[in-house]
């Protein structure tokens, strides 16, 4: 057959999966919590289908969960988007990027994305006929090299897609870094794809700098969350996009042509749940916590941890441990320890391995335990 992406496998979170329910290893790959959201919120749910609410909802989404997102992205970020034209509910963070990348790439433009990146954005810029243009993080610190991004920036740039708090790395951008980036934006007409799924997971204080605080970047940009992270749930696939009126209709063009609309119960439970701003605002201590006790274990043995400052990953370098590829080193990891993780080198094009692997620590502290004690063993 001749595929339109000859490159793509399957994804390294099902491969590891897959493999870590195979070997009856601790599975601290694929990042998913491994404990149940509120039951508060699957009540809400119950309530909306037994109250009858199970037929399409509108096609951009219910507009109580529209005016919820709105409002909290008022009182968090500053900036006021209009629930009607302004937001849309997605199919998970995954649907709206993609939808945000066919609405505006054209075959031939150039997208920059910052590698390590996740592994969605790649084949989602060369199905929409774009040209995909890796800028690496800067390696050791993944912090963004503006000197690289503006000299990849060129008169085919379309569109840059940016992650923070970031996947995989952990590393949150700064205020500056953000600013930086809107005044290299500005005399362009470039979009930005800000991916900002765990928005709410951002420790030690610091404060997570949404494209939306900074209205240059607002302007020109899709703004991207997911439901999944913020509250435990990544089997309900709900998310949205936040962007200006004119992207929110070219947006709606492609959104309502390759899924129409998402789920309506869970719509209705999630708009009555947002009510309360307690359970995001929450989670920050809830997981540096877990992501405290993981490091803490960690301490013991020969992985050297890197920062982690959101998200809910911890990278380890392995280099004292092995010689292995980061893959292989996985492979084993899962196999003989008994223990999942996933290598980094699966989010760059070329596999690039710096011997670093990612630990999802959105975990009961059961479950943490059980892998800190096989990965003591080693
Ligand atoms: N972007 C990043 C950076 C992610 O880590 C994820 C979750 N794996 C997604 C997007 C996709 O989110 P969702 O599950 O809501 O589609
Ligand atoms: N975002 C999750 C991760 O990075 C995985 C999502 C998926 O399996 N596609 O682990």
């Amino acid at each position: 057959v001749q595929t339109k992406l000859p490159a793509v496998g399957t994804t390294i979170f099902t491969v590891m999966s897959a493999l870590a329910a195979e070997r009856n290893a601790v599975n601290l790959g694929q990042g998913f919590p491994d404990f149940d959201c509120d039951p508060k919120l699957t009540g809400e749910v119950t309530r909306a289908m037994t109250a009858g609410l199970n037929q399409y909802p509108p096609m951009p989404g219910i507009a109580a969960l529209r005016t919820a997102i709105s409002a909290k992205i008022g009182a968090l970020y500053g900036h006021d988007y209009s629930a009607s034209d302004e937001i849309t509910i997605t199919a998970g963070a995954t649907q709206a990027i993609i939808t945000a990348v066919l609405a505006i790439v054209r075959p031939g433009d150039e997208v920059i994305v910052l590698e390590p990146c996740y592994d969605s954005y790649v084949p989602n810029i060369e199905l929409a006929g774009g040209r995909v243009v890796r800028v690496p993080l800067t390696p050791g610190t993944f912090r963004p090299d503006f000197d690289r991004i503006a000299a990849a920036m060129g008169p085919r740039t379309r569109a840059i897609i940016i992650n923070t708090p970031h996947n995989p790395s952990a590393t949150v951008w700064t205020e500056a870094e953000m600013r930086k980036l809107e005044e290299l934006l500005a005399p362009t007409d470039v979009f930005l794809i800000s991916d900002e799924v765990y928005e709410h997971m951002v420790y030690d204080g610091q404060a997570h700098q949404s494209a939306a605080r900074f209205p240059g970047l607002a302007a020109r940009s899709f703004i991207v969350s997911s439901f999944g992270k913020t509250y435990h749930v990544t089997g309900w696939k709900v998310g949205y996009v936040a962007a200006p009126a004119p992207l929110t209709a070219e947006f709606r063009k492609v959104h309502q042509f390759n899924v129409f609309t998402v789920n309506t119960p869970m719509q209705h439970a999630l708009a009555a749940y947002m009510a309360d701003p307690a359970p995001y605002l929450e989670l920050p201590a809830f997981y540096q916590r877990k992501r405290d006790l993981f490091a803490e274990g960690l301490a013991t043995t020969r992985f050297r941890l890197l920062p982690s400052a959101g998200t809910y990953f911890q990278c380890v370098d392995i280099s004292e441990l092995s010689d292995l590829s980061e893959a292989e080193f996985c492979l084993w990891l899962t196999r003989e320890i008994g223990v999942a993780a996933i290598p980094l080198s699966a989010f760059y094009g070329d596999g690039f391995d710096q011997r670093v692997v990612r630990f999802c620590f959105a975990k009961k502290d059961e479950t943490l335990h059980s892998a800190l004690a096989r990965l003591a063993k080693i």
